[in-house]
């Protein structure tokens, strides 16, 4: 308390006063000192409020107010709470004024501070990169919100500050958001979130927002919690962003299980494309196996595993089935693809199907490929082919077949059917009219060769043949030359025949007079020579006289040649007359080979023969005419390799075969003429061979012998290291093992 009294202001104070004078300060002076003369820095603040409580004798109250005083050796700023009254005299007058007072400076100061950092908060907030607010009391009124924040909310800043923050936006409620505040109010610890989803009404339609929060306490000086400010970031675009990544991945992951297989256990070229690049997502072998390319190529745009296709269509086909949804069917689509070191055009049949993920939009593109270029090809060359024969066949009056083995059609022209003597318009059919056309002594050896025609591997599809129609309807006769050409597919499937026949009947008729003069010949020649053989014979037994011994062998040898001669001639004449009748026998051809080595060797001199002698094998033919073949190939290594060289005889087992070769180190023949040495009278034109007699018949017998016998014959020639002359025969049924089955 403090005490100002009578006229001079004189001053009375307790000591509960005294710590507000200071260190340093008025006391003691001031006790006893008149009012003006201690308090001079103040007093004309504090001297009209006292002259108010003289005159009205009404009290003052002053709060927080700053009066400065001189204290601890300076002139301080000191809020008071202050109050004069009047004190009474004893006639009633004012004669004093006392003074209740306490210092509010560190309550005032603390206050200022206080407000300074809380409007710092404000700007702080208002300007903050991220949403933020401060909600105070237990309401959560909202004190202050930046624009980002009612962004979030949706609603003008106007309507929500001053506002329980569950008033303003009650939509948010019921969301766990109350609660949490709530707990912030109250522990004072921080709330964080991450990714929450919370449903607000903006513009009266409901949105989920995705939310990270961090809800923290928000403090006085003291540490009272006022209430919490709030920092919020909308990170919705983020969280559906990875949502539909995990979307994506997730059916990336049913790709995985279940397509994924299927594609890469599919039978065919398949492949899954995804997005806009048509990235190789999954693809199998085989389709690699078609691009010629490896698995680095997986997961990469389809541009930059296949560069090649830059300025193709089929890229931009890809991408009109993402957008469009429609399957897209190429049929023989030509694509230029670098395989195999080079930029090779090929044809393709192909399916792009678009692929949907669960929710039906689609990302990608299914591929399914296959391959044509083999029938492509093979369709051009059988058009290229066909005009070619319709061509000839103008030109010489040539019957054309068509068959096309898949479709099981059979197209006979007009000339065609005359020449096997049909009238009917309708389809033809194998039997009625093409066998039932031919002679009865062609029709064995003619289906035969039709049959190997249809296997690649046997005949290459060739077909050279000359043959007699009947003339089923009119009983004409003719001699007809068929040529033709089976075509195979990819797995040597025989898919198209086709080929023209040639009316050669004077021609023949011409052989079939030379044949008859041969024949007769021949036959004319065999009798003197059969006698002239015996007597050789007689002789030899009879004579002892060396010179003469030596020249009858010659003279037997020279007889023997010309026996030989002559019974090909007969064969020739046989054959070409459709005489020749197998009179087939179960033998052991090994030891039909070294019987005719053994002959042989009777009639040679100079050449060393070898033969490395097998196991027996039995073969089911006609004996007489297989020993022709050998004794054939035998002399005529004898004649076309030098004198003292070698012949080696081999008998092997192949297979269901036995293969019998005679190698000679002769000097071999061209390729050109090999593949025509077993066409009848043909002989190489050669100087070499030019003292050699012979007129070409011996290969084209054997061809003709092993054919009917449902083998095969053939050289392997080097020129200047010797030819080594070969022939095939099945062997004997019985012969070969139970599991092996005769197919042919
Ligand atoms: P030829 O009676 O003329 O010998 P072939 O039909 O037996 O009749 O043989 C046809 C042609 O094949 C022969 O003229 C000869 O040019 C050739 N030839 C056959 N065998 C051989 C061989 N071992 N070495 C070289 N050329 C051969």
């Amino acid at each position: 308390m403090f005490l100002w009294w009578g006229e001079e202001m004189i001053q009375f104070y307790n000591d509960a006063y005294r710590p507000s004078l200071g260190e340093d300060g008025k006391h003691p002076g001031a006790l006893g000192q008149k009012g003006k003369d201690c308090w001079p820095e103040i007093w004309h603040i504090i001297y009209p409020l006292i002259l108010q409580v003289q005159t009205t004798g009404e009290p003052t109250w002053s709060e927080d107010q700053l009066v400065p005083i001189y204290r601890n050796g300076r002139l301080e700023d000191v809020y008071w709470t202050f109050g004069y009254s009047a004190v009474y005299g004893e006639a009633g007058e004012v004669a004093g004024v006392l003074v209740v007072c306490h210092e509010t400076t560190e309550t005032v100061l603390g206050r200022k501070r206080l407000e300074k950092s809380a409007a710092n908060l404000h700007s702080m907030i208002l300007q903050a990169p991220v949403a933020m607010c401060i909600l105070t009391g237990p309401q959560h009124v909202i004190e202050v919100a930046n624009q980002r924040m009612v962004e979030l909310w949706g609603r003008a800043v106007t309507d929500v500050i001053g506002k329980p923050v569950f008033n303003a936006l009650p939509d948010a409620r019921g969301q766990g958001l109350e609660e949490a505040m709530d707990k912030v109010y109250r522990s004072g610890q921080t709330f964080e979130a991450s990714e929450m989803p919370v449903s607000l009404i903006r513009n009266g339609i409901a949105h989920v927002v995705y939310q990270n929060f961090v809800y923290q306490p928000y403090r006085d000086n003291d540490g009272n919690i006022l209430g919490i400010i709030a920092i919020t970031t909308d990170i919705s675009e983020q969280v559906l962003a990875k949502k539909q990544l995990e979307r994506i991945n997730e059916q990336l992951n049913i790709v995985n299980d279940n397509f994924r297989n299927i594609i890469l256990q599919a039978p065919v070229a398949m492949g899954l494309f995804l997005g806009e690049n048509m990235v190789i997502e999954v693809i199998n072998d085989s389709f690699l196996k078609l691009w010629d390319r490896d698995r680095s190529v997986v997961g990469k745009p389809v541009i930059e595993a296949l560069p090649e296709l830059e300025g193709q269509p089929y890229l931009q086909i890809m991408r009109d089935v993402l957008r469009s949804g429609e399957t897209y069917y190429a049929d023989q689509a030509k694509v230029l693809l670098a395989r195999h070191g080079r930029l090779e055009e090929g044809y393709y049949d192909f399916i792009n199907q678009a692929f949907r993920n669960n929710e039906g939009q689609i990302i990608g593109v299914v591929v399914v490929a296959h391959e044509v270029t083999g029938q492509v090809l093979a369709s051009k060359e059988l058009q290229t082919a066909l005009n070619q024969a319709r061509l000839s066949k103008e030109a010489a009056a040539l019957g054309l077949f068509d068959m096309d083995l898949q479709k099981g059609t059979r197209i006979w022209d007009p000339r065609c059917r005359e020449l096997f003597g049909i009238s009917h318009q309708g389809d033809v059919t194998y039997e009625r009219d093409f066998v039932g056309g031919l002679h009865p002594d062609d029709k064995e050896r003619i289906t035969r060769i039709i049959n190997n025609c249809f296997i690649k591997s046997v005949s290459g599809g060739v077909y050279d043949v000359e043959y007699r129609t009947i003339g089923r309807e009119n009983g004409g006769e003719r001699w007809v030359r068929a040529k033709g050409q089976v075509y195979f597919d990819e797995a040597d499937r025989p898919v198209r025949f086709i080929g023209s026949v040639l009316d050669i009947t004077e021609q023949k008729n011409d052989e079939l007079r030379k044949n008859d003069f041969i024949a007769m010949v021949s036959h004319e020649l065999k009798t003197p020579l059969t006698t002239l053989n015996a007597v050789i014979q007689l002789l030899s037994g009879k004579v002892s006289e060396p010179f003469v011994t030596e020249r009858l062998k010659t003279a037997d040898k020279q007889v023997k040649k010309m026996t030989k001669l002559i019974s090909g001639f007969l064969n020739l004449s046989r054959l070409e007359a459709g005489k020749i009748v197998l009179e087939k026998e179960r033998f052991n051809i090994v030891e039909l080979i070294q019987t005719v080595i053994d002959e042989q060797r009777m009639i040679i001199s100079g050449h060393e023969v070898v033969f490395d002698e097998p196991q027996p094998l039995f073969v089911s033919a006609d004996k007489e005419k297989i020993a022709s073949v050998i004794s054939n190939f035998m002399s005529n290594a004898v004649k076309y390799s030098p004198s003292q060289s070698q012949i080696s005889v081999g008998c092997d087992n192949a297979g269901d075969f036995v293969k019998v070769t005679v190698t000679d180190k002769g000097n071999g023949i061209k390729p050109g003429d090999i593949k025509r040495l077993f066409e009848r009278f043909y002989r190489v034109d050669d100087k070499a061979h030019a003292h050699i007699g012979g007129f070409g018949i011996g290969l084209y017998l054997s061809a003709e012998i092993i054919d009917r016998h449902n083998g095969t014959i053939g050289v392997d020639s080097e020129i200047g290291k010797g030819s080594s002359f070969y022939f095939t025969l099945p062997l004997a049924r019985d012969y070969y093992t139970p599991s092996k089955v005769d197919n042919r």
